[in-house]
């Protein structure tokens, strides 16, 4: 079809090849079918080579020498090549959806016409034989491509609210691919939302994470979401920030601001996340200055500590997600830590103790996360660069001299502490490990074994307490001398 790249066999990798001939030399029907069909043909990289066939599930079993029942009663079937996984998947039709989440029931078909009718997008329902260049294409998706517009397969209420997911999926595949609305299978998202709001959050979390990351730009797929209802029932906090005007450092209410942070984070996950999360509680945190306060004149907002409001705020919205705990608490942290003002006068022990609280391995991000935020202000920007790159200047400088931040860096063991002290095992061995570590904040070269247990029993160190007043760890210096 004139627009669209003529595809040729040799585009798709061997091992996938591999799988369509033998499928075909058993005498079954085999097609690449879905995202990579679709990818192929718009010029770009395909993900995941998918086949669509009429082979029964278990006759792919038997025909290919490794396989993974991945899905059988939905009749897919992975079969696992030394190169790469393909998944093998049975033409099938689909009973009707009772809940707005899954059909009642899947029967297999002989024709590949029937299985591309079940598929969500016009776009997402071609199926193409390189084999043979010959393509199956029942609802125009090739013209749609050209077009280069998201049409729903069918009736777009019916599809849309037998299964809730797919109103998201067409926003992400607009977001991602660029392409505008059909308006009727816009139109057909409201009537959805009801059955939008069954579906799991494992599957809205796969969605909008696929929409931030691979956005073009990401902002355009929140603006969807916010414009067709969606926003409403995936992160109704982010709402709060429509219309809510700042202060003179910015040129853009929250929400705005918000989305230009956003399209300014690399597309990584977690900060893009906190790109669009990251201010999500400043309007609840916002009070008005007071006259004659230097900083912002009468009707500008304060945002004090929204950043730790933001952090909880975060937590929530992620966990309700169902994101991983490990990446929420990343993201969590960025928001924390996105505000805070850094100073040339600080000591080199402040700027240790900042990077100790943050972690080594988040300095990246948060510089990253901060760029954007300050890109995204619309005013002072320039300034605000000048300043973000004197802090990371200095966190370099000082921590390429010295990176012993925790405890697990002291150049001492709990045993060591406890012959010190003359102490069994008990929360002083902590307490006396965490004055050490303030102790080698300030002064990196104390960060040797002889020189901390000396420290340990000097008399500057502390009477480290035991919060259980045991025996074993009451009394725990030695008299001097002793
Ligand atoms: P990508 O993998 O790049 O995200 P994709 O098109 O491969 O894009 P998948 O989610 O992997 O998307 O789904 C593979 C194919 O299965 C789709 O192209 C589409 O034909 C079909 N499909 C996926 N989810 C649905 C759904 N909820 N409703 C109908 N068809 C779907
Ligand atoms: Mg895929």
């Amino acid at each position: 079809m004139s627009g669209l790249r003529p595809l040729d066999a040799r585009e798709v990798p061997e091992h996938a090849l591999q799988v369509l001939r033998t499928l075909q030399e058993a005498g079954h029907a085999a097609w690449l079918a879905g995202g990579c069909v679709r990818d192929l043909l718009l010029g770009g990289a395909a993900q995941d080579f998918d086949v669509a066939t009429s082979a029964r599930p278990e006759s792919v079993v038997r025909l290919f020498a490794h396989t993974v029942p991945t899905g059988l009663v939905h009749g897919t079937v992975t079969v696992v090549t030394t190169v790469a996984h393909v998944e093998v998947t049975t033409f099938r039709g689909e009973g009707r959806y009772l809940d707005g989440r899954r059909p009642s029931s899947v029967h297999f078909l002989d024709d590949i016409t029937g299985d591309l009718a079940r598929r969500d997008l016009t776009v997402n329902a071609i199926a193409w034989d390189p084999l043979h260049a010959a393509f199956a294409d029942p609802f125009d998706g090739q013209r749609d491509l050209v077009d280069r517009v998201i049409r729903a397969v069918g009736d777009p209420v019916a599809r849309f609210t037998e299964d809730g997911l797919r109103p998201l999926r067409a926003v992400r595949f607009a977001t991602t691919l660029r392409f505008r609305f059909d308006r009727a299978t816009r139109r057909a998202i409201a009537s959805a939302l009801p059955s939008f709001e069954k579906v799991a959050a494992e599957r809205v979390k796969d969605e909008l994470s696929k929409l931030l990351v691979r956005g073009q730009p990401p902002s355009r797929g929140i603006e969807l979401m916010r414009r067709t209802g969606l926003l409403a029932r995936v992160v109704p906090e982010l709402l709060e920030g429509v219309g809510f005007e700042q202060n003179r450092w910015h040129a853009y209410d929250v929400y705005r601001h918000t989305l230009h942070a956003l399209d300014h984070t690399p597309p990584d996950l977690g900060l893009r996340l906190a790109g669009l999360l990251h201010d999500i509680a400043k309007p609840r945190t916002a009070s008005m200055a007071v006259e004659g306060a230097p900083l912002a004149p009468r009707g500008e907002h304060h945002f004090y500590d929204h950043e730790h409001v933001g952090r909880d705020v975060t937590l929530r919205i992620l966990e309700r997600l169902k994101f991983p705990r490990k990446l929420s608490d990343h993201v969590a942290l960025l928001v924390d830590e996105h505000n805070w003002h850094y100073r040339p006068e600080w000591s080199d022990g402040t700027v240790r103790r900042h990077a100790a609280r943050i972690g080594l391995e988040s300095l990246a991000p948060l510089w990253a996360l901060r760029r954007a935020d300050l890109l995204a202000r619309g005013r002072y920007v320039d300034e605000g660069l000048a300043n973000l790159d004197e802090t990371k200047a200095r966190f370099d400088s000082v921590l390429a001299q010295d990176r012993a931040l925790k405890i697990a860096d002291l150049d001492v063991r709990g045993p060591d502490v406890m012959a010190a002290l003359g102490v069994g095992p008990g929360p002083v061995v902590g307490q006396a490990m965490r004055w050490l570590l303030e102790r080698v904040l300030d002064e990196p070269s104390v960060n040797r074994r002889e020189t901390l247990l000396a420290l340990l029993v000097s008399p500057e160190a502390p009477r480290f307490a035991s919060s259980t007043g045991g025996p074993q760890t009451a009394g725990l210096r030695p008299a001097p001398g002793s």
